[in-house]
């Protein structure tokens, strides 16, 4: 299962591909986490897209396109994998094609109004990446410490509410000629995620299914959806 999640800020991208990932075992690629971890190691990757992030921007194409070439050819991605974050251009969508023959992008559709929300109340575990919500479900269950690890919840400096509202148009704005390259190609398929995770969730499964992308039994039974 080689999939591709896409979808504006607060779509829930990461949230369903942690689910994807430990009900299914395949790695969650995420190029965010990938260049947090960077920052925080402060290796010489991370001091330069640093710059770029904390303004809100985009990191430069080739960049970003050597670091996912390397991370897809680690043994761990051979039998499938959950990209998110990438391709975010159409330089990076053609350059993807050159690495990996992807099964389908799932393009997760959220309203403005609704990503907001959802990111001025998200608080990530700084351990795990494990990623909670103080207004829905996963809420931590002890005052924002990490369920798994008892880590302190962080909040984003992205997340902040005028901040999103900017990498929702950046989105829009540089999304639209992604959408309809894999619109074109096939592979597209739309899921409405303005819902809780709880209905959203078996509505990804099922698509997958019914496109034969998803075939893989569980390897997990008790994955905690929403
Ligand atoms: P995310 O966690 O996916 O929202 O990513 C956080 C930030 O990392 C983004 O706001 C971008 O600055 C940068 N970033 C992540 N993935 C990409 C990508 N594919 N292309 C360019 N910049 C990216």
């Amino acid at each position: 299962m080689k999939i591709v999640l896409i979808g504006a800020p607060g779509a829930g991208k990461g949230t369903y591909a942690q689910i994807l990932r430990e009900k299914y075992c395949i790695p969650h690629i995420s190029t965010g986490d990938i260049f947090r971890e960077e920052i925080a190691r402060d290796t010489e990757l991370g001091r330069v897209v640093k710059s770029y992030i904390e303004k809100g921007l985009l990191v430069p194409d080739e960049i970003v396109i050597e670091v996912v070439s390397k991370r897809l050819k680690q043994p761990d991605a051979s039998r499938g994998f959950i990209l998110d974050g990438f391709p975010r251009t159409l330089e990076q969508a053609k350059a993807l094609d050159e690495i990996v023959d992807v099964d389908a992008v799932v393009h997760l559709v959220v309203s403005e109004e609704v990503a907001v929300r959802r990111l001025s109340g998200r608080r990530i575990c700084p351990v795990c990446n494990r990623v909670y919500n103080i207004y829905y479900e996963p809420k931590p269950r002890e005052d924002e410490k990490c369920d798994y690890d008892g880590a302190q919840l962080i909040r984003r400096p992205d997340d902040e509410p005028e901040v999103v509202r900017n990498r929702y148009r950046v989105f829009y704005e540089t999304f639209k000629p992604i959408i309809e390259y894999y619109r074109v190609s096939n592979k597209l398929i739309e899921v409405d995620s303005n819902k809780s995770i709880k209905e959203v969730f078996p509505v990804v499964e099922e698509v997958l299914r019914r496109n034969k992308i998803l075939r893989l039994q569980p390897c997990k039974e008790d994955v905690r959806v929403g």
